[in-house]
């Protein structure tokens, strides 16, 4: 995931007149430079999911295919996920994340920048209102970012290719797997997750997958007891049951 450390917003004027329509100023939202919203008065904000870049000619929305997100709350965080329903209902490619998604991770604003972000999209609800983010949610997201598609390749079902992890830095690769797999099967039935800061005394241990280079993953976090979590975003952890302060 792509933990946004900073908001800026910036007027400029988009030319509308190929369309037959006048110039119009609007604002770009950049998050962390990457520009994330290209038109925030042109998009429906308060809509469970938004089209955040709309189209260059028109500023219409639909009018352009991809460029969604939907907003959601994980405990401190908002997440904006691809609208992952929508993709499986649809044609991909038309509810398809901004290309930012892929090259940057999915954005995960904290509070103080979800609140900076709202000030440029006045309809976007407050984070307490929107809606929370699920355990299939979630492992999606883990999906959509996991290297080599260890997790399948979306739409196919979440679940870790076998064979595929080679090492791992602390502990033994085939109680990781295993452990992998029961995570990936209670995150799937759990209602509403929270992501929270990642305890500086946890091990945070990388997982080495077979593939060109030998790539890593960092997406497991663990306790002091030695079980295993889920680390969906540097210094975050997801929880889900076994916490519950
Ligand atoms: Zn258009």
């Amino acid at each position: 995931m792509w933990t946004v450390q900073r908001v800026e917003a910036q007027r400029t004027t988009l030319d509308f007149t190929s369309s037959g329509q006048a110039r119009r100023e609007v604002t770009q939202i950049f998050a962390d430079s990457v520009l994330f919203a290209n038109a925030s008065q042109l998009s429906s904000w308060d809509e469970s999911r938004v089209q955040v870049i709309v189209c260059q000619s028109c500023g219409i929305e639909r009018c352009e295919p991809g460029g969604w997100l939907a907003p959601h709350s994980a405990g401190d965080d908002i997440l904006f996920v691809p609208v992952f329903s929508e993709m499986l209902e649809h044609h991909p490619a038309e509810y398809a994340p901004p290309g930012y998604v892929n090259e940057r991770g999915i954005p995960l604003f904290s509070r103080t920048f979800y609140s900076a972000l709202r000030n440029h999209c006045a309809s976007l609800p407050e984070a307490e209102a929107l809606p929370p983010l699920r355990g299939a949610d979630l492992l999606r997201c883990l999906q959509w970012e996991a290297p080599l598609q260890a997790l399948g390749t979306f739409p196919a079902k979440v679940e870790l290719r076998k064979d595929l992890l080679l090492a791992v830095s602390d502990g033994d690769v085939s109680d990781v797997t295993a452990s992998l797999r029961a995570i990936i099967e209670r995150v799937d039935v759990t209602d509403v997750i929270s992501l929270r800061p990642a305890p500086a005394n946890w091990m945070y241990p990388t997982l080495y997958l077979d593939g060109p280079g030998t790539r890593e993953w960092r997406v497991l976090a663990r306790d002091e007891e030695g079980d295993l979590h889920v680390c969906p975003a540097e210094g975050r952890i997801a929880a889900y049951g076994c916490f519950s302060s």
